[in-house]
């Protein structure tokens, strides 16, 4: 059965989530990696998008809250808030050998989303996409805070740099990468994410973990 996310109210069907990795400076170095010079681009399946948060049995889930978009007819259609879950440890040890990351980024229950909406019921080629930022709060104490100005990429040029090599079909969704303030899920711990757009909460979402 195909996993589905809202957007406007009504269900919809990500084939696929297109993400950025290293786009703020200060993640970069927080996990010391190199600034790219390209966006840094990994994909996980229909299958890895979940309505739970769910803190690691085996190993310790890490959270990246990140600004997403939906796409539609090409371009940048709905905002959301998502969290790109991560095996930190997992993901290390794949970055030393070199190898893929799907164990790390692709796995069931990795990508857990808001609604998506669209603003003001106008198309995002017509706000200002440099006024959207995230920010997450855990048990109500701020952990992250980004937005466009900080990105190493902008969204327009990530939706451009992607479709030069991968078609984005309608309601695939692209997470824009994180901020610096990564770190462990715990059981009960309960994630507050919203989407801001110049100054004002546009969307906000609560998770509770299990
Ligand atoms: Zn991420």
């Amino acid at each position: 059965m195909m996993q589905t996310i809202v957007m406007n109210g009504e269900k919809a069907t990500p084939s696929k989530i297109v993400c950025i990795g290293r786009n703020y400076v200060a993640h970069a170095q927080e996990l010391g990696n190199a600034v790219p010079a390209e966006p840094v681009i990994f994909i996980k399946p229909n299958s890895a998008i979940s309505p739970e948060l769910k803190a690691g049995l085996d190993e310790e889930h890490h959270y990246e809250g990140e600004l997403c978009f939906l796409v539609s007819e090409k371009q940048l259609k709905g905002v959301g808030f998502g969290l790109d879950i991560t095996r930190r440890q997992t993901q290390q040890n794949l970055k030393e050998k070199g190898l893929p990351w799907e164990r790390a980024k692709a796995f069931d229950g990795s990508a857990v989303f808001s609604e998506f909406i669209t603003l003001d019921d106008i198309t995002l080629g017509d706000i200002d996409v440099g006024q959207l930022g995230i920010t997450l709060h855990i048990n109500d104490q701020l952990k992250q805070q980004g937005d466009v100005s900080l990105m190493l990429f902008k969204p327009q040029h990530i939706l451009e740099s992607i479709q030069q090599f991968l078609t984005l079909e309608d309601d695939d969704i692209i997470m824009t990468g994180t901020p610096a303030g990564v770190g462990p899920i715990e059981s009960g711990d309960t994630f507050t994410g919203a989407v801001h757009y110049g100054g004002e909460t546009v969307l906000k979402v609560q998770w509770q973990a299990s």
